[in-house]
């Protein structure tokens, strides 16, 4: 495996973070490669260190013995066979989080049925003419709206302990683009009508044009109506779940990557 940052996490949403913070892990490589990605250092061009499955299981340890109140895996879609490798080796008293582009197929999330606690997939984009804009990937819709079915189906609707951690269950993420909120509003209905009733959505607004970005429309922040406009689509439908602070747009919340201190 390669993986480019293994630490303690406060940044995810409060089910996940908790008040102690997620053990993340973040595999180098993504399925999907946004064109705007804040992580193009390791989704698009891959740097990392090489970890065995027994390295990992050992980084997995000293996350428990750190207090962490979950175990987060970052796009690690290249490697399951390797994670789970690794989790026959030690396995973690600890909800374990996979967290994903959504751009997943249904066998590869089988391999993972029984295993994984909590599914945390983005849902990005609707029309094969956003995929194909933001990723390359015309079929994004056509993969993830057969997923995140899946991935609902395998956890059941949230579980919670007692302090507040998703136990089980599944989180849709949506990251607001800029120019692209009508894709937003399509995705949400999508979210009503097709997931189980309860399945909580983190509408994120921390876009910021990164990558060098110079796709028109995209080469920009989302603005307050654009945001107003998704979080009232949301608030009418009745979905539950979190919106993020407009301070969330900030790069400092971008984790570093491949240096010593990015170990546990
Ligand atoms: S799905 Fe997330 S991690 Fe993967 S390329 Fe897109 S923004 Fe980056």
């Amino acid at each position: 495996m390669l993986i480019a940052r293994i630490a303690p996490h406060l940044w995810e949403e409060p089910p996940i973070s908790g008040t102690r913070g997620t053990g993340a892990v973040f595999f180098s490589g993504c399925t999907l490669r946004c064109a705007y990605c804040q992580n193009g250092e390791i989704s698009h061009r891959n740097q990392g260190r090489p970890f065995t499955p027994r390295g990992l299981a050992d980084s997995l340890k000293r996350l428990e013995d750190l207090g962490m109140q979950s175990v987060s895996f970052i796009t690690g879609t290249p490697f399951v066979p390797q994670i789970l490798e690794a989790l026959s080796l030690y396995r973690p008293a600890l909800p374990l989080v996979w967290n994903s582009s959504g751009y997943e197929t249904v066998e590869t999330l089988r391999l993972l049925e029984g295993v994984i606690d909590v599914y945390l997939p983005d849902l990005k984009h609707f029309s094969p003419r956003a995929g194909a804009l933001c990723a390359k990937a015309p079929d994004y819709f056509e993969a993830a709206s057969r997923a995140l079915p899946e991935m609902c189906r395998q956890t059941g609707i949230p579980q919670y302990s007692p302090e507040g951690v998703m136990t089980r269950g599944t989180l849709v993420r949506h990251l607001i683009l800029p120019s692209l909120t009508a894709e937003s509003l399509k995705l949400l209905t999508w979210i009503r009508d097709t997931l189980p009733e309860g399945t909580p959505v983190s509408l994120m607004r921390q876009y910021i044009p990164y990558n060098g970005i110079a796709i028109r429309g995209l080469d920009r922040r989302v603005t307050g109506k654009e945001y107003r406009r998704v979080r009232d689509h949301m608030l009418a439908l009745g979905l539950p779940g979190y919106l993020q602070e407009p301070a969330a747009a900030d790069p400092c919340f971008v984790p570093l990557f491949n240096r010593d201190e990015s170990f546990v």
